[in-house]
């Protein structure tokens, strides 16, 4: 077909890319590289969304009539950059995956970075040849893209940022792509502040989410393994109220990465999805379907047996899992 394709969110030519991934494969490959067993969660605190996504593989397919659905992938869209961005963005990606995946895996490349801890006690780590304009701009990029999803499955409804803040983000973006530098866009850069969180290591069990969060104002984008908290010019912050405000990605400072315990780390996901505008009422009208009991009451045992997990200390990648399970079996030996 030769009609008019959609123009490239970075440069306005013709947006010919297809399957554009929203966040980079191997970033959330431990999430969903299994494709049959992924399991996922699309959040949108901003309009109330919370999508919940089984690969075909994956039991909670079909165990107690949890889900029946399989559904698409969401993580990629046709014909949001022309082949010449995603290209050049395919490149940037390859130069950090390195970095950011060795930041994460037992066999890290220890000559990469370098290890300290803030005065709180807080671990982070620099990274010593991750080349910053492109650290900047890859996180830059996934947080357009979450807008640019955000924009086109709302149907230009849902602007997670600013029009100010688009124009500036595309700006550095496009330079960047066009020229490898980002001099003429140096000061819309300095519009964005944020920091990359992560964990020492990750193993299966650690719980992850896929998604984007708007926190009082400013957004936070979950990506599996990695949390981005990010401060745009419009939200109007205070720097000295930005949490870890000494490990802010910006120009002027090197690239890092904050390091959650163990603890940190599950705390808030847990928090996250717990809160999450209908994510109970979902859970309530599961186990109610199951039960036979009235959904209020499923929600109030729920949350009953996630605070008896907490106490127990098995607060793990399972545990909304586990409590709807000892659910599910304390209704079935009723019968
Ligand atoms: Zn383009």
């Amino acid at each position: 077909m030769m009609g008019d394709l959609p123009k490239c969110f970075i440069c306005g030519k013709p947006a010919n890319a297809t399957g554009s991934h929203i966040v980079p494969a191997w970033l959330i490959a431990p999430c969903v590289g299994e494709r049959d067993k992924e399991e996922s969660y699309r959040i949108s605190i901003n309009s109330g969304q919370v999508d919940a996504f089984y690969g075909s593989a994956n039991k909670k397919n079909n165990e107690n009539a949890i889900e029946t659905e399989i559904k698409e992938h969401h993580y990629t869209l046709d014909n949001i950059f022309c082949s010449n961005c995603e290209k050049k963005l395919g490149v940037i990606e390859g130069n950090l995956k390195e970095h950011l995946i060795c930041s994460v895996s037992e066999n890290a490349n220890k000559s990469l970075y370098s290890l300290s801890s803030l005065t709180s006690g807080i671990p982070y780590k620099t990274f010593l040849k991750a080349n910053l304009n492109e650290y900047l701009v890859f996180w830059y990029s996934i947080v357009y893209r979450w807008y640019i999803y955000h924009l086109v499955r709302s149907g230009c409804n849902q602007h997670i940022f600013n029009v100010r803040d688009v124009v500036l983000l595309r700006k550095i973006l496009k330079e960047f792509i066009m020229t490898g530098n980002i001099n003429d866009s140096a000061g819309a850069s300095k519009s964005f502040r944020f920091f990359v969180i992560s964990k020492l290591e990750f193993d299966a069990t650690d719980p992850r989410l896929i998604g984007e969060f708007d926190r009082n104002g400013h957004n936070e984008f979950y990506s599996c393994q990695f949390i981005i908290e990010f401060y745009a010019h419009s939200d109007n912050f205070d720097p000295l109220e930005i949490p870890y405000n000494e490990l802010i990605n910006s120009a002027d400072c090197p690239p890092t990465l904050i390091l959650f315990s163990n603890e940190q780390w599950v705390e808030r996901i847990y928090e996250l999805k717990k809160n999450v505008p209908g994510f109970l009422k979902n859970v309530g009208k599961r186990l109610a379907g199951i039960t036979n009991q009235d959904s209020q009451k499923m929600i109030q045992e729920y949350q009953e047996e996630l605070t008896k997990l907490k106490a127990e200390e098995q607060i793990d990648l399972n545990h909304f899992e586990i409590a709807e399970k000892r659910i599910i079996k304390k209704y079935a030996l009723k019968h």
